[in-house]
């Protein structure tokens, strides 16, 4: 049975073919393809995007969603992860799309269920859907020719689940990645690093990846503030210039911190576009994990 815990779980053929789909999946009609079937989805944090772009991915492909609403179901009565696990396998759905605060949730979830298992997001650890819709963009902006492009990732590295993955996936496509974060948000990594945002990095790049600072994730304030933070990372229009690259955020962005509103506006800005090729990157892995068995 096929999972998506990891980028990891799909080889690049794989994901070639899972872009060759999204692709098709791009004129948003409706499908029959999952037709018949039925999809819970249990969120243990907090989703705006990836809940309800999983959700409308299955809709379009004609799943039924069935939704755990996780504050009303009894894991706040103290049932385990387990036990709730074991009583939604036994309403046999087709697939679980699973986030939690947790890293390592998901996998363990994977070997107690009868379905694959989908990782919307587990801790620090990984984010695949958003690292494949990521690559997805990347790759459709540039045509396929994404082999040696320059990516610098800018923001809190360490905590971030949507870097992590991003830089297995990234790294196995062939595309350079520069970290740029202060050094308490840098994690432990060969790759190029700098503590720094400046313009000669930028003028050397084809994408930057913007990412929020994860205070929930943070024992203590690391940070003097957002602001002072922001006079050091955030994209602005003075750093970018006219340059011709391409910005990437996963959301939520905080504005005017990890992105000017100048910037945001602006057509290099694709960070809508990424929230609609989520939705046909999360069509074709349900349809890869649940008709590919
Ligand atoms: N939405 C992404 C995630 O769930 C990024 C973020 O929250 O900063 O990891």
């Amino acid at each position: 049975m096929k999972h998506l815990i990891t980028t990891k779980d799909f080889s690049k053929e794989e994901i070639l073919a899972l872009f060759k789909d999204a692709k098709e999946f791009l004129d948003e009609k409706p499908r029959e393809l999952l037709k018949g079937k039925s999809i819970t989805t249990i969120f243990f944090e907090n989703s705006t995007r990836t809940l309800s772009s999983f959700e409308t991915a299955a809709k379009r492909l004609n799943a039924k969603v069935l939704r755990l609403d996780v504050s009303r179901s009894s894991s706040s009565k103290g049932e385990t992860l387990f036990d709730t696990a074991a009583n939604l396998d036994a309403m046999n759905p087709s697939a679980i799309v699973v986030r939690h605060q947790h890293s390592g949730v998901p996998l363990s979830l994977a070997k107690h269920v009868h379905c694959p298992v989908l990782n919307g997001g587990d801790g620090k650890h990984a984010h695949p859907t958003q690292a494949l819709l990521d690559l997805f963009t990347i790759y459709e902006h540039f045509k396929g020719d994404v082999r040696g492009k320059k990516v610098i990732i800018v923001g809190d590295i360490k905590n971030s689940r949507v870097a992590n993955s991003n830089i297995e996936l990234l790294t196995r496509f062939g595309l350079e990645i520069i970290l740029v974060a202060p050094p308490h948000f840098m994690p432990k990594t060969s790759l190029k690093q700098f503590y720094k945002l400046d313009k000669n990095l930028i003028k050397q790049s084809d994408v930057i990846m913007s990412l929020r600072t994860q205070t929930e994730r943070h024992q203590k304030q690391i940070y003097g503030s957002l602001k002072d933070y922001a006079n050091d990372f955030c994209i602005t229009k003075d750093l970018i210039e006219d340059q011709k690259l391409i910005i990437l955020h996963p959301g939520p962005v905080h504005r005017n911190v990890d992105i000017s509103d100048e910037v945001l506006a602006d057509e290099r800005s694709l960070v809508l576009k990424q929230v609609k090729h989520g939705v046909a990157i999360r069509m074709a892995a349900l349809k890869k994990v649940i008709l590919e068995q």
